[in-house]
């Protein structure tokens, strides 16, 4: 989820929390249906005041994930609330089946520490009994009561077993104990797309979110066991195994002309620039086509190339720097070996080579 689309709300632990823009979207449809059955403003306005309590117990569920996972030897990079729930994006999650585990537990768990403590303060403060509370619309008398119960709700639903949801993560860790990663993910994406489906299925009767829900598990679902098999098949090679060293090469004073004709007869996704005969950068055929729309076929090389790529080594681990490609958008870095140019990785090289390796196991 991209940062520009999102309100920045804070930065507890380090994390990055923000608030999609679709979640206005959320806003706007409680005020639409309170409005059509004729609420007052002030119980609009609690409604409201529900949803944010309700997703501030969202974040906390997040923060339980992520912070769970950082004790464990993760990287968690932000958490993003989207109208159907929260989302803690990791760069790096522990992967033992015991630590999933451990991870996948904390979200739910927070809930569950919540809706107890929500249970010890009615318990305590609260007069009404509860056969006398009324529950057709959400008024401060039944406000902790009914959080309570979204939260009981929260956990319930987070622990079916539709992977990649908590469920489907925990069942996985479960059946990882017996059998390979990538195995265990197969059976939990499978049974994921089933409840995938009922819930798409479900959610055209009763309730818009459970189709949207619906069909973020089928993608989830199978984007990450996509990335499993991706990891499983190359996890014995390192970027010596596809670098190429036959690479197109252009000057950093080459007109982006000369650089557009020359595109036409190369197969990787761009040239390497030099400067002095000295590696100067990593021109990507998207950058030279951007390049050529802002400045004109007289324009400079020098001007739109790239200089802050990483320098990748010919022993990086290929699973790793695929990860790294993937996430950066970057189809072409420069290899290198005790600071001299090696050669080039090349992401459809990458991907090639995977198709190859997979065709041949
Ligand atoms: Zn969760």
């Amino acid at each position: 989820m991209q940062s520009r689309y999102s309100l920045k709300l804070g930065k507890p632990f380090g994390i990055q929390v923000s608030v999609h823009w679709t979640f206005s979207l959320l806003i706007a449809w409680i005020i639409l249906i309170s409005v059509s059955r004729g609420m007052e403003t002030t119980q609009i306005l609690m409604h409201i005041l529900f949803v944010m309590a309700l997703f501030v117990c969202v974040v906390l569920h997040e923060l339980g994930h992520s912070l769970a996972a950082i004790k464990l030897g993760g990287e968690v990079t932000s958490i993003t609330l989207l109208p159907i729930g929260g989302m803690a994006h990791m760069s790096k999650m522990p992967e033992k089946p015991k630590e999933e585990f451990i991870v996948s537990a904390a979200g739910p768990l927070v809930n569950i520490v919540i809706a107890a403590l929500l249970w010890g303060y009615l318990a305590t403060f609260h007069t009404t009994p509860i056969n006398q509370m009324e529950f057709e619309s959400i008024t401060i008398n039944n406000f902790p009561l009914m959080l309570m119960a979204a939260n009981l709700f929260i956990v319930a639903f987070n622990l079916i077993p539709a992977f990649p949801m908590d469920g489907g993560r925990l069942f996985r860790s479960a059946l990882s104990v017996r059998m390979s990663r990538l195995k265990a993910t197969q059976i939990a994406k499978d049974i994921g797309q089933v409840f995938a489906i009922i819930f798409i299925i479900a959610g055209l009767f009763f309730n818009p979110f459970l189709v949207i829900i619906g069909f973020f598990i089928l993608l989830g679902a199978k984007g990450e066991y996509e990335m499993i098999k991706y990891q499983d098949v190359l996890k014995n090679y390192s970027v010596n195994d596809i670098l190429s060293t036959s690479y197109a090469e252009l000057d950093a004073e080459d007109s982006l002309g000369k650089a557009a004709e020359e595109l036409i007869h190369i197969s990787d996704n761009g040239f390497v620039i030099k400067s002095d005969g000295e590696y100067a950068g990593i021109l990507t055929k998207n950058d030279l086509i951007s390049g050529l729309n802002a400045h004109g076929k007289e324009g400079k090389i020098r001007d739109v190339m790239r200089t802050d790529l990483d320098h990748v080594g010919t022993e990086t681990p290929l699973f790793e720097i695929y990860q790294h490609m993937q996430k950066n958008r970057e189809y072409l870095l420069p290899v290198f070996s005790d600071d001299q140019l090696k050669g080039v990785l090349d992401l459809e090289n990458l991907n090639e080579f995977f198709l190859i390796k997979k065709a041949l196991v």
